[in-house]
């Protein structure tokens, strides 16, 4: 540690040298903790892969699959061959389409076959009663990653030049002319631009709770006279639809307005064009450097992936959860799944214990909060259970007259058929959201459940070689991250069983309420070298990392071998990132996580012991006045 620095910039102090000599790969936006972690990862996967090419008999089934379908997206050979021949079948059904009514009766099989659309449909819990499963509805996602990006002339007329010079180039690969490509872009672009004022911006999206907005049949069916949702919702769930959850109220109630015969050309401009991209990646290698080309750009990537790691991805992304099963069980075992389970019941322990001894909520409010945590399910390392479309997944080949979007469509219809058939249905929860192999960690509100994947189970996070401080203040504190989560802004809502349930006394949620607006101040406008964090996005997370801090930080403390400098140290080197300019601009934007450098700096400065232990005092940049300080949990 340079120790010069500790009173100026802890987060430098700590990770100089690292900061100093880490390289961005080519084909990433960054490095930091997570990515190097990722990256170990990735060589042991693509090792394994490779052994698994040469043989797979002893594999079951399902890895077996991922093998097959790994020979077919690493044969670049074969799908120059094919060129873009594989995705005529996608446009045919597209151009096929004349007006709404046509699209109407297409509807289901476009979205069997992962063919965007304007809207669409998912299914998941009720918030109101985690017990069962709704349809939500929405608009599709923009061009640019933010409406924020539309706002400002300048910037909205350098992204959308530079996704008209990608899209251009794209276009031109798969054979169509000048003009067309003109047309297609501009229409795509003039159709977009009539999402714009009728989406969420990140900000608004990050408060989960107005997600949530229930629309009756007959209010639908007002709303959207020339294409009828409610059928289309029916056709999806093949059951009779009474509501939908509406996501963005505005996009409802414009969508009379959007979603028209006279738009309909330009709607069809813009399915062809994001077909065109998200299909892409099944192509030649060509035409998936192409279709990257924009996505690379908005994130400063300069180079796109090696065809061996882009094979393998497109491989894995659909067996994720089966390689990652096999991942955690053979690389994490259940050995240490039950030293960690052990780990997060004692945080869980000293979490209820700060809950029982908060000075600011009333006994009522406190004894539901602890409830809460008594109610928390935990799953740790690799799930129990699998989603259970991998084990109908049949892979062919190229010799059998198959591609890779004939293999893609297959696939997307058994998950759609999946997806689909939750409507009205209880909640699977042993089901994860991610595989065991990523390096992430997550509390679900609506299952009271946190899940920490086998991935982030080591080095600098936790490992048996670390002291214990130093692994309280990695996987210590992310733990208890998690289990903040449910007390922070969004989770606060829920209740035990995971609905949407006020289940605090008026005065200790005017209180809270309160100290969330004191976290928004703390964090709001302060500067990261790459522009000012956005308070308000970044609420939820900057709750978490707080209180996570706090309760690791009184765990560690009850062991003899506790080590200040040990704990906040380590906590600084999780947050360690390198990122292009690019790529931070954009996280600042759009993601709900605080900028890393403010996870350590500011988090620490937070915090009454840092300031101890360093003698921090008003001169130093280091130091928060003790009236600032915001402790929430
Ligand atoms: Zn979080």
């Amino acid at each position: 540690m340079n120790k010069k620095l500790i009173k100026q910039n802890y987060y430098e102090a700590v990770n100089e040298e690292w900061l100093k000599n880490a390289v961005i790969p080519g084909d990433r936006p960054a490095i930091s903790s997570f990515l190097d972690l990722h990256l170990d990862i990735e060589k042991k996967l693509l090792e394994l892969a490779a052994n698994w090419l040469e043989d797979h008999s002893d594999l079951n089934e399902n890895l077996q699959k991922f093998i097959k379908l790994y020979l077919m997206t690493k044969d670049f050979s074969k799908r120059q061959e094919l060129g873009t021949k594989p995705i005529q079948a996608v446009l045919e059904k597209i151009s096929r389409l004349e007006n709404l009514k046509d699209l109407q009766k297409e509807y289901k099989d476009f979205v069997y076959n992962s063919i965007d659309t304007p809207f669409y449909f998912s299914v998941m819990q009720d918030f109101m009663n985690s017990d069962n499963q709704v349809l939500y509805f929405g608009a599709s996602s923009l061009i640019l990653p933010d409406t924020s990006y539309y706002k400002d002339e300048a910037t909205k007329e350098r992204m959308l030049s530079l996704f008209t010079a990608t899209t251009t180039q794209l276009l031109g690969l798969y054979g169509y002319e000048a003009d067309e490509i003109n047309q297609l872009i501009q229409d795509a672009i003039a159709f977009d631009a009539l999402l714009v004022p009728v989406t969420k911006s990140s900000v608004e999206k990050a408060d989960y709770v107005k997600m949530y907005n229930p629309y009756l049949k007959e209010d639908i069916l007002n709303l959207t006279q020339h294409y009828n949702l409610i059928q289309s919702a029916e056709e999806l769930v093949d059951q009779n639809v009474d509501q939908l959850i509406i996501t963005n109220p505005d996009f409802i109630n414009a969508f009379n307005d959007i979603i028209t015969d006279e738009n309909f050309k330009i709607m069809k401009s813009w399915m062809i064009v994001n077909n065109l991209i998200s299909f892409s990646s099944h192509l030649t290698d060509e035409i998936r450097i192409a279709g990257g080309a924009f996505t690379r750009a908005l994130s400063g990537v300069r180079e796109p992936q090696s065809q061996d790691k882009f094979a393998f991805y497109q491989a894995y992304n659909p067996f994720s959860q089966v390689v990652g099963l096999y991942y955690g069980e053979t690389l994490f075992g259940p050995v240490a799944r039950e030293n960690v389970k052990t780990m997060v019941h004692e945080m869980m322990g000293v979490y209820q214990e700060r809950i029982h001894n908060n000075t600011w909520l009333q006994e009522e409010t406190k004894e539901r909060a602890i409830k809460k945590v008594a109610a928390l399910t935990v799953h740790v390392g690799y799930p129990d259970e699998l989603p259970p479309y991998y084990d109908q997944f049949e892979i062919s080949s190229y010799e059998k007259g198959s591609d890779l979007i004939q293999e893609k469509m297959k696939r997307d219809r058994l998950m759609a058929a999946y997806t689909y058939s939750k409507y009205n249905q209880k909640p699977n929860k042993n089901i994860w959201g991610m595989p065991a192999s990523m390096v992430n960690a997550y509390y679900s509100p609506t299952n009271n459940q946190i899940v920490f994947p086998a991935a982030i189970l080591q080095r600098p996070f936790y490992s048996l070689d670390q002291t214990s401080s130093e692994n309280y203040g990695g996987i210590g504190a992310v733990m208890a991250h998690e289990i903040s989560h449910a007390f922070d802004n969004n989770g606060a809502k829920f209740d035990e069983t995971g609905s949407l349930n006020n289940w605090w006394t008026e005065e200790d949620l005017a209180a809270f309420d309160n100290k969330a607006k004191e976290m928004i101040a703390l964090f709001d406008g302060v500067e990261t070298g790459f522009g000012p964090c956005n308070g308000t996005l970044t609420v939820s997370e900057n709750i978490a990392d707080s209180g996570g801090l706090r309760c690791a930080l009184e765990a560690s403390k009850k062991s003899d071998l506790h080590d200040d400098e040990e704990f906040f140290m380590n906590w600084t080197r999780v947050w360690r990132i390198k990122a292009s300019e690019e790529y931070s601009k954009l996280l600042l934007t759009i993601d709900v996580h605080g900028p890393s450098i403010l996870r350590a700096n500011m988090q620490l400065m937070n915090l009454p012991e840092f300031q101890a232990l360093y003698q921090l005092t008003e001169e130093d940049p280091m130091f928060l006045a003790a009236d600032k300080m915001v402790s929430i949990w």
